[in-house]
């Protein structure tokens, strides 16, 4: 089934394909890679070798075809519109104003349509800070922790700190009450401090919904990764199982029910038997794309390779290409391509074998099945997975006593005074 072209030069709306999702994420990059800062683990500047000399900006023209599709995809009533660069406020505030109004001119009848956008913060004045509230949009703001751990990568292109900006721009989404979200890469040089790094956030800045995502990069040719081996600003394996732990210790004894960490969320969700509501961390994945500026989609923002390259939205309507078979398969290989080492592992059922991006390494030496077969050296095990282990087994108590109450109607914030009194004594892990 393909998009036909309009008059207009538009791809009109196929039947959304069998098997489509309902609803599902786009993370839209209207600058691109583009971006007023050059932080040292930066992905996405890779990509930018894809598009040599394109043009580095998404065309208004391309604004209203992408979305127009996007509405005209989702079966469901709801619809984010999600941006992410890059840096999206490189796009000035006329960009997003258009976006708004062209959402209104195309959202069905009673359909609630969100916005968000992921920025580095140091481009937020009052101006954009009363629009973000004025219009409801949900800001993700990177963050790394204190001045010194967040300035260690955070650089901008004459590698000049940016603590301080970023904190200007959180002060004017405070000030005017923007609704607001903390993502916190975890790298080598904020990985040993997961409490200082916690406690800023949540006391400091005010944080109440907390990411935290690993850093683990490796080389690449032509923005394609390659290799078993990682560069040192990585978080190592272990350092992202403590980190979560020395996070969560500090969480369970006073924030349950206050304080968002997306993690320990998800974490619940699985332990208690529900839709984790992260792909990483699902059996299967895939309803979470990435547009450039050129109306290209690829099958995800971690996936922006050629071999990932699902269409134009120019050429293909975007409800065929998120429905593709191709992209549906993507979603399947989350859960086909596990290797036999995490069919047998028991936390797989909190885990899933984490984002196939980072499932570049072979099982360890020692590895047996139950039937006591050997599986040391099979390929396409989590570069994180020692860690992922070691935090789902450091929470599996606390997990179950939260879901023992949630099952018997009780708020699982209970737990802060029950763990506290617990684990009198022991010490904080992780701490600083
Ligand atoms: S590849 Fe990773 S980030 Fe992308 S959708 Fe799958 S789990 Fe999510
Ligand atoms: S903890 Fe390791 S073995 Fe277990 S499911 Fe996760 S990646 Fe696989």
């Amino acid at each position: 089934m393909s998009g036909m072209q309009n008059g207009r030069g538009g791809v009109v709306a196929p039947d959304v394909p069998p098997g489509a999702p309902p609803a599902f994420h786009l993370l839209a990059k209207p600058t691109g890679s583009a971006c007023n800062l050059d932080c040292a683990y930066c992905f996405f500047l890779e990509t930018e070798k894809l598009y040599p000399g394109a043009r580095s900006r998404m065309s208004d023209e391309l604004l209203e075809r992408y979305i127009r599709q996007l509405i005209e995809a989702h079966r469901a009533p709801e619809v984010t519109i999600a941006w992410q660069g890059g840096e999206p406020l490189l796009m000035g505030l006329e960009f997003f104003r258009r976006a708004l109004a062209l959402a209104g001119k195309h959202a069905r009848p009673g359909m609630t349509v969100s916005h968000s956008i992921q920025t580095n913060g140091t481009k937020i004045n009052g101006d954009w800070a009363r629009f973000f509230k004025d219009n409801g949009f949900l800001v993700g703001l990177s963050l790394d922790g204190p001045r010194a751990l967040h300035d260690a990568y955070r650089r901008d292109k004459a590698g000049r700190p940016t603590f301080d900006k970023v904190m200007r721009g959180l002060a004017a989404l405070r000030e005017h009450g923007v609704e607001w979200n903390a993502l916190t890469t975890v790298n080598a040089a904020n990985a040993a401090h997961p409490v200082e790094v916690y406690r800023f956030l949540r006391d400091q800045c005010g944080a109440r919904f907390i990411q935290f995502i690993p850093i683990v990069e490796r080389p690449t040719e032509s923005g394609v990764p390659y290799g078993e081996t990682v560069t040192d600003r990585s978080v190592a394996p272990g350092q992202w199982g403590d980190f979560l732990s020395g996070v969560f210790e500090e969480w369970v004894r006073r924030d349950v029910g206050e304080v968002y960490v997306q993690m320990f969320d998800v974490a619940l969700a699985n332990w208690y038997g529900e839709p984790a509501g992260l792909c990483v961390h699902s059996p299967t994945c895939g309803a979470a794309l990435a547009l450039e500026r050129n109306g290209d989609v690829y099958a995800c923002d971690h996936f922006v390779e050629p071999a990932y390259l699902r269409g134009n939205i120019g050429e293909r309507h975007l409800a065929e290409l998120v429905g593709s078979p191709e992209q549906r398969q993507f979603g399947r290989d989350k859960l086909d391509t596990l290797p036999q080492y995490c069919l047998g592992c028991d936390v797989r059922f909190a885990c899933h074998g984490g984002c196939p991006k980072d499932r570049f390494t072979r099982t360890p030496a020692g590895a047996m099945s139950p039937s006591g077969e050997s599986l040391a050296g099979e390929p396409g095990l989590n570069y994180l997975c020692p860690g992922f282990k070691a935090f789902f087994h450091h929470i599996d108590a606390p997990m179950r006593r939260m879901c023992e109450l949630l099952r018997a109607g009780r708020a699982p914030a209970e737990i802060m005074a029950e763990h506290g009194v617990d684990e009198a004594g022991s010490a904080t892990q992780g701490g600083d």
